[in-house]
């Protein structure tokens, strides 16, 4: 890729490590974001990076994913943190899944069992110990799935590292561009914004989470991702330590460095509105003394939404679009972007570069997989 000029659309988690990749593969690179910089999913999520709780069904492809870019986060926030000087705050806090019921317990089990076969070094933890490990923990608690390598970053943090590390390194940014139209010329690309001024490149990453799908005429394929609303919440002032994640079958909570303790997240379809609603908070709300009786009666000091891009098999897009050599698109990571930053951004170098692939990736995450399929159903 060396010598490329590269443009990315969108300055989300994912367009950012792309240029953050792109650039020191020797490209030049624009980033062309319509709004602020990590202003929608990136700027909203929580931050954990927890591939075995989050992927409780099955070894797939998507799940080896996740792993490989755990793996790679402590390295990955490193070179950012050293060419940015700003932390990320990654904490190795470890995960707590916990059981309310007896009956709650052997699901989890069942999913540690086929999980560590695959590094995950969890264990069963009984009440006892459990208390030990989280004294905050509601006393009903039974038992839970200690998994030890899990671990958060503060995202909004790590989105305002990663753009600070890109522009140290020279990536150009066009932010609050407004619309955005991508011209196929004789050259390459031509991208012109709001303004009327236009921007040309080589190749073209369209990293545009969950308003990807807006790209569905340049890639010439149906893109179904579409956006679902995840409503978050935090609380401060004297809170004991919450020293895990904590993960209950209903929501989540994570402490984090500077003392506060977020709590998420809902799931709801509202279009492209990311407000808040007393609905989607107070379902949070409703659960959280079950797990931790210090929450009872208190009243979180901030409430925010984002929109995590969705697909319909939850797999991201990643590839190169068919027939168009110089397009990119890494797009419709759900509710892992966080987490799967650094392992996209690496197939993204690879495929700017044209180094090979593997083909398990290739097919898993081929951005025109749904198109062929209805293309296979009609027939
Ligand atoms: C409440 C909540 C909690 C979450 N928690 C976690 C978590 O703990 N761990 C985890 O791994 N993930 C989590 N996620 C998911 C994660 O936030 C997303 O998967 C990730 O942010 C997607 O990154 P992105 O860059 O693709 O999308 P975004 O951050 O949404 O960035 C896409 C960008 O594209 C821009 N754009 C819009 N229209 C266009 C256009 N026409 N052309 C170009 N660009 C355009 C947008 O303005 C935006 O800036 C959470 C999400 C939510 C909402």
């Amino acid at each position: 890729m060396a010598g490329h000029s590269v443009v990315i659309l969108g300055g989300g988690i994912i367009g950012l490590s792309c240029a953050f990749e792109a650039v020191q593969g020797g490209a030049r690179v624009t980033v062309v974001e319509p709004g602020a910089i990590g202003g929608q999913a990136s700027g909203a999520a929580a931050g954990m990076l927890a591939p075995y709780t989050e992927n409780a069904e099955q070894p797939d492809t998507f799940f080896r994913l996740c792993l490989d870019s755990l793996k790679r986060y402590p390295e990955w926030v490193e070179r950012i943190e050293a060419v940015s000087g700003l932390s990320a705050e990654l904490v190795s806090s470890g995960s707590l899944s916990v059981a309310m019921h007896e009956a709650d317990v052997l699901p989890l089990q069942t999913r540690m069992a086929w999980q560590h076969r695959f590094g995950a070094d969890a264990e069963l933890v009984e009440a006892g110990r459990l208390h030990k490990m989280e004294p905050a923990l509601s006393s009903r608690a039974v038992a839970a799935i200690y998994s030890p390598h899990e671990s958060h970053v503060y995202a909004p943090k790590l989105v305002e590292a990663l753009e600070a590390a890109c522009r140290k390194l020279g990536v150009q940014f066009v932010a609050h561009a407004g619309d955005i139209t991508v011209h196929n010329t004789d050259n390459g690309i031509r991208i012109r914004i709001g303004s009327g001024e236009h921007i040309d490149g080589d190749k073209l990453v369209v990293c545009a989470g969950a308003w990807a799908c807006y790209y569905a005429e340049l890639l010439g394929f149906p893109i179904p991702i579409h956006p679902i609303r995840g409503q978050i919440c935090a609380f401060d002032g004297t809170l004991p330590d919450v020293k895990h994640m904590v993960f209950s079958s209903q929501a989540y909570w994570v402490g984090k460095r500077n003392g506060s303790l977020v709590c998420g997240a809902s799931e709801d379809v509202a279009g492209y509105d990311n407000s808040v609603t007393e609905r989607g908070i107070n379902r949070l709300l409703r659960w959280g003394p079950g797990l931790f009786p210090f929450l009872e009666g208190k009243q979180p000091y901030l409430r925010w939404a984002g929109l995590r891009p969705a697909t319909l098999d939850g797999y991201p897009l990643i590839g190169t679009v068919p027939g168009q050599p110089n397009i990119i698109i890494a797009a419709g990571h759900y509710r892992n972007g966080i987490l799967l930053s650094p392992a996209t951004s690496a197939i993204v170098g690879d495929l700017l570069a044209e180094r090979r692939i593997a083909s398990d990736l290739l097919m898993a995450f081929a951005p025109d997989r749904f198109a062929l399929a209805s293309a296979r159903g009609a027939r």
